[in-house]
């Protein structure tokens, strides 16, 4: 496909799937073209691109980055572009090094390897003075008696890891070899390598995601939102309500840690999902820092609807050296103007997906904006700690928080899958 050259900015977009919408549709607003590197198990439709993406370009950025590079290098030097981005978590260094090498904006290489692996960042945020829990690293499946010593219960999972594939407690010392064993089975079949792994005490708490833009060291927290209270011993996904309903004080201590942790682990600009825990419902201990637009997306929309900052296209902008349209106060939690929330329907089971019902019903209910639906009937659901992926994600907006947590109550009710045995085709 070859469009004629515009004078609009170019950002390659690497990973994004087209089904999940809003950084196209973002683009469009902030007036920027995409170069679409698309993941390699999508076929997508040169028919039926959205608008935004004016050319596409296969590449395997995972299995082969050295070809990947020198590819994005010769298209920059026979037309050069100005950005490159991801939501992608594990293709965040990929793109950080591309920046690199052909001088454009980015995290930089060293930074995006510290927010991707859990020990650095853990050290990086206990040097920072940040609340972090007790933690010790694994480096081979035996090596775990450094981390029999902590105050248990413990979570143990990948250093490189995402979308908490393989994240397990281990509730005793006595059952650590067990788990550690597992973990490090699991992410060696699904992740394709494993670097090591990191043991942390378990912090109680609701779960927190707070969505921001840095701007020239500048940190603009945009939402806050809750994220249920997952107890383990596995941590699949549920709910994401923005705002959260927090006591002042809390909010202000949520905000503090989020600003002190990018200083900490050097990000600078552009977008970032930060996930927490609140020790005692009071006091906030960041489980991770993502260096990108959260959710593939999601982030986006919740933000988006919470303070009216387009997210994805502020970050966009960013990614060209364009000034963003940001909050005035950096710093400081931006006000609120409404609710969003993602409803993330849970597997409920195990064996071949038959039925998924009341999805279309509810794409219909006005407050809806997307019912993106991962899995369908025919589809194999894995018990844990496998992680085969969530069935579907419905995202609303809401007048308020209470609202939202009225509304996904009565999606608990209507949503149900139904499973045969894994072997039954009928
Ligand atoms: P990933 O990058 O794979 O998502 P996380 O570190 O974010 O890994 O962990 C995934 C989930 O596991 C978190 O959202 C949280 O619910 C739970 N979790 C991880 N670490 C801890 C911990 N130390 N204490 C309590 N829960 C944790």
């Amino acid at each position: 496909m070859n469009h004629a050259p515009t004078d609009r900015p170019t950002v390659v977009l690497v990973y994004q799937r087209t089904s999940l919408p809003w950084i196209f549709d973002s683009a469009l607003r902030a007036g920027v073209d995409l170069v679409l590197v698309p993941r390699p198990d999508e076929d997508v439709d040169p028919e039926r691109l959205p608008p935004a993406v004016v050319e596409v370009l296969r590449l395997d950025v995972e299995g082969a980055p050295a070809e990947a590079l020198a590819a994005l290098t010769e298209r920059h030097r026979a037309a050069p572009f100005d950005g490159i981005v991801t939501l992608y978590d594990p293709a965040v260094p990929f793109v950080a090094d591309v920046a690199d090498a052909l001088g454009l904006p980015g995290l930089g290489g060293d930074v995006a390897r510290t927010v991707q692996d859990k020990r650095l960042m853990r050290r990086r945020l206990a040097d920072a003075g940040l609340n972090v829990p007790g933690f010790a690293t694994v480096d081979a499946p035996d090596d775990w008696a450094e981390a029999a010593r902590l105050d248990f219960p413990v979570v143990v999972k990948p250093a490189n890891g995402f979308s908490s594939l393989g994240v397990t407690k281990a509730d005793t010392p006595e059952e650590l070899g067990a788990v550690v064993d597992e973990v490090w089975q699991v992410c060696a079949s699904k992740l394709g390598r494993v670097t090591g792994l990191v043991v942390e005490e378990y912090l109680d708490g609701p779960e927190l995601a707070v969505e921001s833009l840095a701007h020239e060291g500048r940190v603009h927290v945009l939402s806050i939102g809750y994220k249920g209270e997952p107890v383990g011993p596995y941590f699949e996904e549920g709910v994401y309500r923005a705002p959260a309903l927090l006591p002042p004080h809390v909010q202000e201590a949520v905000v503090r840690e989020v600003v002190a942790a990018h200083a900490a682990l050097g990000v600078t600009d552009g977008p970032t999902h930060t996930e927490l825990r609140l020790r005692g419902g009071e006091r906030p201990y960041l489980l991770e820092l993502g260096a990108r637009v959260g959710g593939s997306g999601v982030s986006h929309y919740v933000a988006h609807h919470v303070t009216g900052v387009d997210l994805a296209a502020q970050a966009l902008r960013i990614a060209v050296r364009l000034a963003p349209v940001l909050p005035p106060t950096p710093g400081q939690l931006a006000p609120a103007v409404g609710a969003a929330a993602n409803y993330i329907v849970p597997c409920g089971g195990s064996g071949r997906i038959v039925a998924l019902h009341g999805l279309d019903e509810v794409a219909k209910d006005p407050r809806v904006d997307h019912v993106v639906q991962m899995l369908h009937p025919g589809d194999v659901v894995r018990p844990y700690p496998h992680f085969t992926g969530y069935p579907a994600f419905v995202l609303s907006h809401h007048p308020s928080t209470e609202d939202a947590e009225e509304f996904h109550r009565f999606l608990a009710d209507s949503i149900r899958i139904d499973y045969a045995p894994e072997g039954d085709t009928q």
